[in-house]
């Protein structure tokens, strides 16, 4: 893992060098105001780790650059934790910034506030807040996932306790929506980091297994490819060829997670074709099952029938003449960018949706990808209440702790006062939504965080007019 980086100069120049080397027409001047703003107002902060705390938001505004977000989640990357942790306030990031950076930044500290809980039974709930976060804009919950994947390559500074907790909770709660989302990278790397920290005697017990006859793999590995390569050749046909071992974490989920032996696993070994039309896969399909045996049973169309994720591939497992099993995946170069970045594609590639300047359009786009949610094997009952969370006329907004509250839409601050406690609503004089004093007939807005202001006076409460 490289090295962190801790001295605020260095973590400009790495963020100047990203963005130099990205092809997409970032806003220099923007970006600079933001590093600037960002600095001022977390310096005299530190990390764990004793560096300076700015290195923070800069290098994950680098991983958003590496997704191929765009420049208004960048700069809210830049400045995601001013507001939870600075003077700085949500007015001024709005002032100068624009409504739509101020939204994410403000997204982005509404999750970082929501406590989740790390028991089995709340896992449902810790989702669903962040799915509804994410209806909103989608870019929250990306930038939140960099936040996450940034703190976790950095954890030297923790305390034991500390580094398992949020191992835990990144497996619990981020990596699974970094799947959902399609995120490969963020996921295979958010899994890698929170496994080894939770089980390293097992990871090296993999590795070591691994490395025994390291050579011989990667030479068996070039083998094949090249033997692929020529007979594609034969039929005028150019593909892109890798092949790679399985990494440690992937061993480890399907030893340790779905109770198989090392000799169980078919795809420790994996061959990945890529080439440029749909037609050509299923040749490709052809070329590898004549020169290889397939394996029965072990051949999935997921180009016809998509993963949930939107992942689409051939794969099926061939034998070797060394009687060696391993995995080929088929896939366009389309599939390939959406198997490596999922809903990023969206802003990397400009797939998908091209008006996506207009809110509406992205949230209804959100909508479609978690309907299209079919994953059975995954927490049916999870994916059901998020399709009946999102398709509902009903608006969700937060008590100032973090809960969830869940009212018809329509709902004023009285119903969320008598939706918290009776008492509550009999106490109540007042409310504040997101910081600022409302009517109390003022309705509620999904995302919304509701603060009931109340009054132990026995004059008060509850009045005629309310009604
Ligand atoms: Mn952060």
């Amino acid at each position: 893992m490289a090295q962190e980086i801790k001295y605020k100069e260095d973590a400009i120049a790495a963020l100047r060098e990203a963005i130099g080397e990205n092809e997409k027409n970032y806003d220099t001047a923007m970006i600079d105001r933001a590093i600037t703003l960002a600095c001022e107002a977390h310096s005299g902060q530190y990390r764990y780790s004793g560096g300076d705390y700015v290195c923070h938001p800069l290098q994950v505004a680098c991983i958003l650059i590496e997704l191929g977000m765009d420049n208004e989640a960048v700069v809210a990357a830049i400045l995601h934790d001013v507001v939870e942790d600075t003077s700085v306030e949500l007015t001024d990031i709005r002032q100068q910034f624009g409504d739509d950076v101020a939204l994410l930044v403000d997204g982005v500290t509404k999750i970082t506030q929501m406590p989740f809980s790390t028991k089995e039974e709340q896992q449902a709930e810790n989702v669903r807040k962040m799915l509804m976060a994410m209806s909103q804009d989608i870019r929250v919950i990306i930038i939140k996932l960099a936040d996450r994947l940034h703190n976790m390559r950095t954890n030297s500074g923790w305390d034991p306790q500390k580094r398992r907790d949020k191992a835990k909770e990144t497996l619990d709660i981020y990596a699974p929506i970094a799947h959902r989302l399609g995120i490969r990278a963020i996921k295979d790397e958010l899994e890698d980091i929170s496994i080894r920290l939770l089980d390293p005697m097992a990871c090296q017990e993999i590795e070591e297994s691994l490395d025994m006859h390291s050579d011989d793999r990667t030479a068996f590995l070039a083998d094949i490819q090249q033997r692929l390569q020529e007979r594609m050749q034969e039929y005028g046909l150019k593909p892109y060829i890798s092949g790679r071992i399985k990494s440690i974490t992937g061993i480890y989920r399907k030893m340790y997670m779905q109770g198989r032996s090392f000799d169980e696993i078919y795809d420790i070994y994996a061959i990945r074709v890529i080439v440029d039309t749909v037609n050509d896969c299923y040749n490709v399909l052809g070329i590898v099952h004549d020169m290889f045996r397939p394996l029965p049973n072990r051949f999935k169309d997921y180009i016809s029938t998509p993963k949930s994720n939107m992942y689409q591939s051939l794969h099926t497992t061939v034998i070797s003449q060394e009687k060696i099993p391993f995995e080929v995946q088929i896939r366009t170069w389309e599939m390939h960018h959406t198997a490596e970045y999922g809903i990023a594609a969206h802003w990397k590639y400009k797939l998908g949706i091209q008006k996506k300047d207009r809110l509406e359009d992205k949230v209804a786009w959100v909508r479609r990808f978690i309907e299209n949610q079919q994953d059975v094997d995954d927490a049916e009952d999870i994916v059901r209440s998020i399709k009946t969370d999102l398709s509902s006329d009903d608006v969700f907004v937060f008590t100032p702790r973090g809960k969830v509250v869940n009212l018809p839409s329509g709902s004023t601050v009285i119903d969320f006062a008598y939706a918290i406690h009776s008492e509550v609503g009999n106490k109540m004089v007042g409310a504040k939504v997101d910081g600022r004093i409302v009517s109390i007939d003022y309705q509620v807005k999904t995302g919304e965080i509701v603060e009931i202001l109340t009054s132990s006076a026995s004059n008060r409460g509850p009045s005629r007019d309310w009604l």
